[in-house]
């Protein structure tokens, strides 16, 4: 027999019992048609997961006009609703794509069997199809995610107190963690400063027997990637130093402000 219809491979990866026992037969021993059926109930899954996520989305009509064209399609090829619907809940079905302006209204639902003795398209075209507006679906939220700005935790906050040969500094810092596990310092400091010099942010160990350095501080606010590895609890001290261009990377020892995170 032929290949088991395309329209019939999805409504089995939807849990639709609508195959004839020829068909299932077929299915169970032809490797095209398996795998055309896996690949359409891990679909169906994605659109299931995506779905409890995030409401879904009707793209525009252009969409379908793209996969048309890169498909070859003809112009009066157009999804039918329930080929590309996850699941069978009545109330939360996406819409279906938008149909020409002349058409009055939807096409009314066709019983399978009827439908069956129709011109179908070829298998790879729907899969194709399908695939792409899952795609698209599942794309929009994950772009507007990455749009998204992430919400840093507040891991711990120093007050930086002023040395004595810099009687008017002071200075504070917050340490952050981003959702993908950076953690950061943002160091603001008031202090009246030459102009010779530049100011360096540190991260020294609470018993000052080690320290790292996080970068320079361009005016009187900046903000600092703590390097992976650092371990924060240990490496406890935020210190701002006044640094002369002497092309040594040590701490000059002239620290301007310095306090604990806490
Ligand atoms: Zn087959």
């Amino acid at each position: 027999m032929p290949h088991v219809d395309p329209d019939v491979l999805a409504l089995l990866a939807l849990g639709e019992p609508v195959a004839s026992e020829a068909e299932e037969r077929h299915v169970a021993e032809c490797s095209d048609c398996t795998g055309a059926l896996d690949t359409l109930r891990a679909t169906a899954a994605v659109g299931r997961a995506a779905r409890s996520a995030e409401p879904l989305l009707t793209p525009p009509a252009r969409v379908w006009d793209g996969i048309a064209a890169q498909l070859g399609l003809a112009d009066d090829v157009r999804p039918e609703t329930a080929d590309l619907r996850f699941g069978s809940s009545p109330a939360g079905d996406p819409p279906a794509p938008a149909t020409p302006a002349d058409e009055a209204s939807p096409p009314a639902p066709v019983p399978i069997a009827e439908r069956r003795g129709r011109r179908r398209l070829p298998a790879a075209a729907w899969l194709a199809a399908a695939a792409a507006l899952v795609a698209i679906v599942i794309g929009i939220p994950a772009v507007l995610s990455v749009l998204r700005q992430p919400e840093p935790t507040v891991l711990a906050e120093a007050t930086l107190e002023a040395f004595p040969a810099w009687p008017d500094a002071r200075g504070a810092a917050v340490l952050e963690e981003l959702p993908d596990g950076t953690r950061r310092v943002e160091v603001s400091l008031d202090a009246a400063v030459g102009d010779d010099g530049f100011r360096e942010v540190w991260l020294i160990r609470d018993d000052a027997s080690d320290l790292v350095s996080l970068g320079v501080l361009e005016g009187s606010e900046g903000t600092f990637t703590v390097p992976a590895g650092v371990d924060v609890e240990e490496f406890s001290l935020v210190d701002v130093s006044e640094e002369p261009r002497d092309g040594d990377p040590a701490h000059s020892g002239d620290s301007i402000v310095r306090g604990p995170l806490t």
